[in-house]
């Protein structure tokens, strides 16, 4: 059996990543920040997701030296805004950002721009005991569209289009997204590493 810390407060993340592991050729103990009562922020202070990934692995991993633990960073990267908001994704409309306002501003900063391509990326930090075992990452591309469809989803989804569904990531279902999203090609490369490792196998 491996034992994992997941780098986050999020619930929703440990059920995805439970979700990926079920059924799985290794057995996985997956925790969170909260079960450790970790409430300390991580200072998230690379300049790219993999560099912000690994910050937050070892960072917390630091707390639970005898655990895997594993850092995720993920963002939107929008061609016509040189990659940007990239790993400003959270906070691109400042300080007070909400997803609605973030929406907004991206859109002004996309008016009479013809080329939309974006992609959302994931990159993913497995360590343990202060070292770096290895990095994923996962990327699904889409368009930007000028109004938003669809009510699921968090972030960027309603405006991000994904031309092989013909529909916004808000307009999927959560087992949709979660077949699809750069999130689930990033972990689901963790799981294939993990089951080729002998080290975690029975
Ligand atoms: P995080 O690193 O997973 O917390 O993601 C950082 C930010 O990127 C989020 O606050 C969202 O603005 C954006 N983002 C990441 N993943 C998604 C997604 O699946 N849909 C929409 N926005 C996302």
């Amino acid at each position: 059996m491996i034992e994992i810390l997941a780098a986050t407060t999020n619930r929703g993340k440990v059920r995805e990543i439970e979700k990926l592991f079920t059924p799985s050729l290794i057995q996985v103990k997956l925790y969170f920040l909260p079960d450790f009562n970790i409430m300390v922020d991580c200072p998230e202070a690379g300049e790219t997701f993999l560099e912000n990934a690994a910050a937050k692995s070892l960072f917390y991993g630091k707390f639970v030296p005898h655990l895997y633990t594993v850092g995720d960073d993920s963002g939107l990267v929008v061609e016509a805004l040189d990659g940007g908001p990239g790993i400003y994704s959270s906070r691109y409309s400042g300080p007070d950002a909400t997803d609605e306002k973030n929406i907004v501003k991206l859109l002004e900063q996309l008016k009479g721009i013809e080329n939309r391509k974006a992609k959302f990326v994931t990159a993913v930090c497995l360590s343990r005991n202060g070292q770096i075992i290895k990095t994923f990452t996962g990327e699904v591309e889409g368009i930007i569209i000028d109004e938003k469809r669809g009510s699921g989803g968090f972030g960027y989804d309603p405006v991000f289009f994904y031309p092989p569904l013909k529909k916004t990531f808000a307009q999927l279902s959560t087992e949709e997204k979660n077949r699809i999203s750069h999130r689930a090609r990033a972990f689901q490369k963790l799981k294939d590493f993990l089951e080729s490792s002998k080290e975690f196998s029975f």
